[in-house]
């Protein structure tokens, strides 16, 4: 059951669903299938011995004794180590090949910053432990937090938020508690269209009301109409730099003193720090606060849900107004956190409140500060050059087959951004995604940013080298003709996924997260019924 298509493509091995090829396990030579764990487990089977308890032995459970099965299903030890290796060759990765997804960076996670977050003495830290027992680690949240003020060359920095996301809520807290300070309630938050979806939302859940300022036809914040818009209402202006188009926000400065001069503060998302670290310093463009995405632009694995860090770099003017607790060099050299009961001696009586319970993420911070301290400034800077390279090969390279809106805006910063325009009737960015994955790669960002028609945005991160930059290039040369060329082969691919097309809006909106089968007294004869689609 070949899809008709029109370029002559055709898969060269048998299609998932195709019954004539079908095999008797489900599984497609090293791919393969995978019950869910309640599907293969069994009431009847532990994976440890245990000796029967004795009848008459008096109960110490004070009457709290379960009196019917626990519901869990039980595997053996093999089945249990196979149940989660099968599932984890599943899984695409970083370090399996390159991940495309733009405003992500998805780096290459050293081994070295593993080895250090893995230390006894930093993982295995407890957040209410004595401070006398955790100075080390204090240290390192402190080291971490200089290096971050100075590659941002700002005044201070929050370092408690856990995501980009978490952190632009602490900026734009600062930002109210300094225009409360000065008894300004300011109501309005500017955000420019080629924002990321964070920035309206954060703006909107601390209670402002979000305007939008248009996009200039090269990508950028339109600065006339900004500079108009200005004006005693005006609380903050959250802008990307470089931006979700992939580009750098060249008026900065320029657009920091106007809104300075009309009384505001300026917000950086600095989630896209990655492309200007040792290059440029948000400071000397004029910026408030700016989050820095420890889990993009210094190493962390992220994906799928977490971990995340996001530390809050701060100018003066907003200083006094950081969460608690952080951490301090006391005048006796040595480093102190700063907590509600000793911000006074510290001169910090103006903190808004706190963001999290206790200091941030330590592991993120250990690989973070290992990261920057193994690269040197001179090979920070570097890691944002070859960004830059790297982004600008795919956009030099794709940009004669695929639509590239701000080709002519100059050089791209880290990531590259394509529309759909051009691809035949029909088919659509979503249908190029899925062809991707049957090319062995992590389809890139769609349909963002919003201001491109069925966008597509691709991040190759620094770490790619030019063999492999050039194989995808080639991977996407190839999707991108049959999409041009009417192939409508591409709507029912991938054809060699496990999985064919998922509805993912039924999968993000109604996810069905709990198990409501009974569980077998033998495995054999639920697995009979898994397996295919
Ligand atoms: C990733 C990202 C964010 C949000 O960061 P999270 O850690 O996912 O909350 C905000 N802005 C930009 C530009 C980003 O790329």
């Amino acid at each position: 059951m070949n899809a008709p298509n029109k370029s002559g493509w055709k898969p060269s091995a048998p299609l998932a669903g195709d019954t004539e090829s079908a095999t008797f396990t489900g599984n497609r030579a090293l791919m393969l299938e995978e019950p869910l764990i309640f599907e293969i487990g069994h009431i009847e089977t532990t994976g440890v011995d245990l000796p029967e308890p004795q009848a008459d032995a008096p109960s110490r459970l004070g009457g709290l004794e379960r009196t019917d099965t626990i519901g869990l299903p039980g595997l053996s030890e093999p089945e249990c180590v196979r149940h989660y290796t099968r599932l984890s060759r599943q899984n695409y990765a970083i370090d399996l090949g390159l991940f495309p997804l733009g405003s992500c960076t998805m780096k290459h996670n050293p081994r070295l910053n593993e080895k250090v977050a893995r230390m006894p003495g930093f993982a295995d830290v407890h957040p209410l432990q004595p401070v006398d027992t955790v100075r080390g680690a204090l240290e390192v949240v402190s080291e971490l937090a200089n290096w971050l003020i100075t590659l941002t060359g700002m005044h201070s920095v929050a370092m408690s938020p856990k995501a980009g996301a978490h952190g632009e809520l602490c900026g734009i807290l600062c930002i109210r508690a300094a225009l409360e300070a000065r008894g300004d309630a300011r109501k309005v938050v500017l955000v420019p269209e080629s924002a990321h979806g964070t920035n309206p939302a954060t703006a909107a859940f601390a209670g402002y009301e979000v305007e939008d300022i248009p996009a200039t036809a090269e990508g950028r914040v339109d600065l006339e109409k900004l500079k108009a818009r200005l004006g005693p209402d005006v609380a903050a202006v959250m802008i990307t730099n470089p931006n979700t188009c992939g580009l750098f926000e060249r008026d900065m400065k320029e657009i920091s003193d106007a809104v300075h001069a009309a009384g505001g503060f300026v917000y950086c998302d600095g989630a896209n720090f990655n492309a200007i670290v040792g290059k440029v310093r948000p400071g000397d463009l004029g910026v408030d606060a700016m989050h820095i995405n420890l889990h993009k632009t210094f190493s962390t694995p992220h994906g799928g849900g977490g971990p995340g860090s996001g530390p809050v770099v701060l100018s003066e003017a907003l200083s006094p107004y950081a969460p608690l607790p952080f951490t301090a060099r006391g005048e006796d050299g040595t480093v102190h956190l700063v907590e509600e009961e000793n911000a006074h001696e510290f001169g910090h009586s103006d903190a808004f409140g706190r963001m999290t319970a206790f200091h941030g993420q330590m592991g993120m911070f250990t690989r973070a500060l290992a990261y920057i301290l193994s690269h040197g400034a001179d090979g920070l800077a570097q890691v944002a050059e070859d960004a830059v390279l790297n982004a600008n090969y795919i956009l030099r390279s794709l940009e004669d087959l695929l639509h590239a809106p701000f080709g002519e805006s100059g050089p791209c910063m880290h990531e590259a951004l394509f529309g759909d325009q051009g691809f035949a009737e029909g088919l659509s960015t979503l249908d190029l995604a899925k062809a991707l994955i049957d090319e062995g790669y992590h389809p890139m960002t769609m349909y963002f940013p919003l201001v491109v028609h069925g966008a597509m945005l691709i991040e190759p991160t620094e770490t790619e080298s030019k063999a492999g930059l050039d194989q995808f290039i080639g991977a996407l040369r190839s999707v991108a003709e049959r999409a041009k060329a009417g192939d409508e082969g591409l709507k029912a691919a991938p054809y060699f996924a496990p999985r064919r097309r998922l509805d993912e809006t039924q999968a993000a909106r109604k996810p069905i997260l709990a198990w409501e089968g009974e569980l077998a007294p033998g495995g054999a004869a639920a697995r009979s019924e898994v397996g295919g689609q």
